[in-house]
């Protein structure tokens, strides 16, 4: 079982259907540590945005593939655009953003 269905790496293995129940590997600590970052390896804007929780630092295929890291931020998220794109035209939309409530 992989965590990510987009990837098949082994760093997001976590176990084998012919082994293991799926709540074993669900629940394994490789799953959780994968699904709930360590905070201290965490980079803005992640580190302290309010939809972390839920987004995990966002896709794991992006973070990978364009990052090199798991936990990196994702780079489609618009939060990190904005970041890396200061005078980016999403500026100008940046006063309609929803500051809580539902991300992606
Ligand atoms: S990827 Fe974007 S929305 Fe998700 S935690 Fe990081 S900054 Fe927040």
């Amino acid at each position: 079982m992989i965590v990510c269905e987009q990837l098949d790496l082994e760093e997001l293995k976590v176990g084998n259907i012919k082994e293991l129940k799926i709540t074993e590997m669900w629940g394994s600590d490789k799953a959780l540590k994968i699904l709930n970052p360590d905070p201290g390896k965490l980079k803005e804007p992640c580190k302290s945005c309010a939809y972390l929780p839920r987004c995990r630092t966002g896709c794991f295929s992006h973070t990978l593939l364009y990052e090199k890291n798991l936990f990196a931020p994702d780079p489609s998220c618009w939060k990190v655009h904005l970041e890396k794109n200061p005078l980016s035209p999403l500026d100008d939309a940046n006063d309609n953003v929803p500051t809580d409530g539902e991300c992606c």
